[in-house]
Parts: C-alpha cells; structure tokens; sequence
C-alpha cells in the first residue's frame, strides 16, 4: 500500500505553538517522502485555542501557493472547521470558504457549540444527545461543499449509519485518522455498507509526523476495507476540489 497523499496536517498556523512546523517546512518533508500532494490544514478559527487567526488566512493560501511552485507539487491550503451549529454551522465565513482548496469539518472539545455541552459528562452519550449530533453532522454535509470528516466519533458520537448516507450522497471522504482512530467495528461494517470513500490522514502537527499512518493501514487489512475506496492510497482519483 502505498499513501501518496496526506490531506491533514498542521502548519504554526494553528495557535499557540500546537504545531511545530511552517507550510514550507511541512511541503518540502512530504517532498523527501515521495508524496504527491499534501494538504494544510489548520483548526477552524473559533477554536478557542489552537484556531488559526482569521487575519492569517491569507497568509496561509499564499505560502501553499508559494510551496505549490517551489517543490512542484499540489499543496491544498484547507483548514479543519469546526461545526458550532445544530444547523450545521461551521466557523468559517462565506468568504473564507471561497479561499480554500480543501474543507475538512470535525467536533472539537475547545470550541463553543451550541448543540451540545461537551463536559456535562452524565448527558454527552445519551441518544438525545447522540440524535442533536447526528443532525448537526447531516446539516453540515448538506450545507458546505466539505471534502472530508475528521475523526468521526471521536470527541462525541453520532448515529454512524445516518451520516455516511449524507457523506455518500454528498461526495464526502470519512476519515482514517492516525491519531484519533475510533471508529468501532460496528462503525466501520456500517460505512462499508454504505458505499462511502475513505482517506488515511495523519494529522500530524509536526513534520516527522506526515504520512504517519501505519495504524490506519493496519485497520484497513484488518477491516479488509478495499484500496480503491481509500483516496490517497495507490491512486488518487477520489480527490478533486470541490
Ligand atoms: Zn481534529
Ligand atoms: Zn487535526
């Protein structure tokens, strides 16, 4: 199995030193490891604590055009929103959306949602709760043009077998991510059966990390998950911009 291309990553982009290395730096390692293309994608701004700056987009588009021609190959400016909607919001703005080459959406716990409360331990797996985050996720894939979900079921949980049949519907890529691989056997029997696609993402936040993904190709044997569904392994027809 051979991973050409690692859609999620982290660039210093992402507040508070949470990743080590620049677009430039991040390019240049996937370069030297033979990939094909690779995506920066750094946290939604209203992350309250790692979300890239707003005013830093701009920057961030053009140093992935800057890397795109000085190692000749594709670099996707994306970021990794966050949905902070019940409707399906997420935090970016209309404008902001029109700048990306990639749009990855996963739940995480440092950002405000309206939909749920994350640390109310006692409610957060309940089915109510479970049902909120199930349309929260619909809403989302049916609102924006969004290429991947990061680390479903992880954070907080969703009914598996409602969102793949949106992501199917929709084009939208559930991920294999190295560092949040959470997906129960269950989960992965329902996303089969759904006939959605799949990447294997790192997610790394560093450049030693990219295309660290050997436990995602582990639980793709293991799940016996066919290669031509996974996107950016062996082939890369799966990825277009949207
Ligand atoms: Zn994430
Ligand atoms: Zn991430």
């Amino acid at each position: 199995m051979n991973v050409l291309a690692d859609y999620h990553t982290h660039s210093r982009y992402s507040r508070w030193y949470h990743a080590k290395h620049n677009v430039d730096q991040m390019t240049a390692e996937a370069k030297r490891l033979g990939l094909k293309q690779i995506a920066i994608t750094d946290h939604g701004p209203k992350h309250t604590m790692f979300g890239i700056k707003s005013k830093n987009i701009d920057k961030a588009k053009s140093d992935c055009l800057r890397a795109t021609k000085k190692y000749n190959m594709p670099v996707f400016f994306g970021i990794e929103a966050n949905i902070i909607g019940g409707d399906g919001t997420i935090d970016l703005t209309a404008e902001q959306l029109s700048k990306l080459d990639i749009l990855l959406m996963g739940y995480h716990k440092g950002t405000k949602c309206d939909f749920i409360k994350y640390f109310d331990k006692k409610n957060r797996n309940t089915p109510e709760q479970i049902l909120k985050n199930t349309n929260a996720y619909v809403n989302a894939i049916n609102k924006y043009n969004i290429n991947i979900i990061t680390h479903l079921n992880e954070y907080i949980k969703v009914d598996t077998k409602l969102v793949a049949k949106a992501a199917k519907a929709r084009g939208t890529i559930i991920e294999l991510n190295a560092k949040h691989l959470k997906l129960t056997d269950t989960d992965v029997k329902i996303l089969l059966d759904s006939g959605v696609d799949f990447v294997v993402s790192s997610d790394a936040h560093s450049k030693n990390r990219i295309a660290d993904v050997q436990n995602c190709l582990d639980f793709i044997v293991k799940h016996n998950i066919p290669i031509d569904r996974v996107k950016n392994i062996d082939n890369l027809a799966g990825f277009t911009k949207k």
